[in-house]
């Protein structure tokens, strides 16, 4: 799939060396927390700004996604300062504080805007790529609840809102994840955009991942965020995240990320096949670390979600298989039918033919055959053209089609030569149905045929044989008719 490379554009490349700079002078900041606030807060508005400017050039249906990512980006960066301002004047630390719900923002303008993106882009439901997300989810939601989510005691009702907003990021991140994977399996374009949105996403869970890490290290993670450099990389993460999404909106392809997809989905790419791999393992994982410790704690949730995940797993495999059983369907049927007229073709009449012998054997019936051909057809051709001809044969087709029975088969042989299987007919059915063809035939053409009823022992191909003698015969004698071919009996005794 060759995507054509669209420049990123001044604004953004501009943009972007700026940020980087900015990102890169925070590791050096004095230790002084006003400067590192401000630092940041400044950083992610930048990051808003740059959102709003870059949806300022798009069309106006266009900006809602870019509009709900400035928001969640606003939301984030400014609970910065409402923490620092809630720390450093008023002593909030505990949970829940005044910035929480800044930061809490992030998630459902995230996922709004990414629910709009994946909207956009795919305008059909897909399944598959729901499973997928589903699947990637289930996986990280059970590492969520055993690590965090579960550890949070929600009975006790002293610290309710505190746990309530302890476990309302775990499950900001999940959706982040859900909606995340379902973006990296729409189908649309994959432009720099597209990447740089899903970097910034991936930035996010990055930076809330190795919070979660820290805080369940105890002593270890206390002293890791102690370290200055180590907390200053960590909050970068987020600067990053904050960025990148400024970058890919003032992108000159921005537009493209919310194009409509003109293709098929996108199909299981080797990164996505190795994420869906990594989350089925984590409920294995976390089983294997719990009994290594010696105490399976979350038996029931692992359980649970191994569950889950096996039946998503057995309900992408049922939507694989249905696809490919459509598909084959198709295949088959497309090997089985002339293009031009629609009718089956030569492979299809010859795997027909045998089958209805043996039928008329077993019904003790009469069977027959006709051979027809369109006559001075190469005249018709070099009269009318080629396009002029092939019209002809289509509607030759058509209007002989719907002459016959509906037990009868009518296949395109090659050529202007067509071959009818007629169930159940003698000699005098036969010539009545080739008849009421004759004076179906369109634009004032004939055909000539030859006509052979089956003997009752005779090959498919020796009863071929004899109806194209009598086709012979009936252009020997002058056209526009039909000849009943002689019996095959003769001959063969003759032989
Ligand atoms: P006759 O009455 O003896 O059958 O004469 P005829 O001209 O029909 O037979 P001939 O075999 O000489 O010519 C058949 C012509 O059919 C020649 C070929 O170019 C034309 N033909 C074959 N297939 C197609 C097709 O798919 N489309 C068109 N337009 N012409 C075709
Ligand atoms: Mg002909
Ligand atoms: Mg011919």
């Amino acid at each position: 799939m060759s995507e054509q490379r669209v420049r990123a554009g001044r604004p953004a490349t501009v943009f972007a060396v700026v940020a980087a700079l900015a990102i890169t002078a925070y590791q050096f900041l004095p230790d002084h927390l006003w400067w590192r606030t401000a630092w940041q807060v400044g950083v992610g508005w930048a990051g808003v700004a740059a959102l709003l400017a870059g949806a300022h050039r798009l069309p106006r249906p266009e900006r809602l996604p870019w509009w709900l990512f400035a928001a969640g980006v606003f939301s984030n960066s400014t609970g910065i300062a409402v923490a620092h301002v809630a720390e450093a004047w008023y002593g909030l630390i505990d949970l829940p504080t005044p910035a929480d719900p800044f930061f809490l923002g992030l998630y459902p303008a995230c996922a709004g805007g990414l629910a709009v993106l994946i909207r956009r882009r795919d305008r059909r439901s897909d399944w598959a790529a729901l499973v997928d997300a589903a699947t990637i989810t289930t996986g990280f939601g059970l590492l969520a609840w055993v690590y965090v989510i579960s550890p949070v005691n929600l009975g006790d009702p002293m610290d309710r809102m505190a746990h309530a907003t302890q476990v309302a990021y775990p499950i900001g991140d999940l959706l982040l994840i859900a909606m995340t994977t379902r973006l990296l399996r729409s189908g649309g374009s994959r432009g720099a955009p597209f990447w740089w949105i899903t970097g910034s996403l991936t930035a996010f869970l990055i930076g809330d991942s190795a919070w979660v890490v820290l805080d369940n290290m105890g002593e270890t993670g206390e002293a890791l965020i102690g370290l200055r450099w180590f907390s200053t990389a960590l909050e970068s993460v987020f600067l990053v995240a904050f960025v990148l999404f400024g970058v890919a909106c003032l992108h000159r392809g921005a537009r493209e990320v919310a194009a409509p997809a003109d293709a098929r989905p996108a199909g299981l790419g080797k990164g996505l096949l190795a994420l869906l791999a990594g989350a089925s393992l984590i409920a294995p994982a976390v089983l294997a670390a719990q009994t290594a410790t010696g105490q399976v704690e979350d038996g029931w949730s692992i359980a649970a979600c191994s569950a889950v995940l096996f039946l998503l797993v057995v309900a992408r495999m049922a939507l694989l298989i249905r696809h490919v059983e459509r598909q084959s369907d198709r295949v088959r049927e497309l090997a089985r039918s002339d293009e031009l007229t629609g009718l089956p073709n030569r492979r299809a009449w010859n795997d027909e033919l045998p089958r209805a012998l043996e039928r008329a054997r077993r019904n003790s019936e009469p069977v027959a055959v006709a051979i027809l051909d369109l006559d001075r057809f190469k005249q018709y051709n070099d009269t009318h053209g080629h396009p002029a001809g092939d019209q002809l044969l289509k509607a030759a087709s058509a209007a002989w089609h719907s002459a016959l029975r509906d037990v009868d088969v009518i296949a395109r042989f090659g050529g202007e030569e067509f071959v009818v299987l007629l169930p159940a007919a003698d000699v005098g059915d036969g010539l009545r149905a080739m008849d009421r063809a004759l004076e179906a035939t369109p634009l004032g053409q004939t055909f000539s045929a030859g006509l052979a009823v089956w003997d009752g022992v005779e090959t498919s191909d020796e009863l071929l044989k004899r109806a194209d003698a009598a086709l012979y015969a009936a252009k020997a004698a002058g056209r526009n008719r039909v000849e009943v071919a002689a019996s095959g009996q003769p001959s063969s005794a003759a032989a």
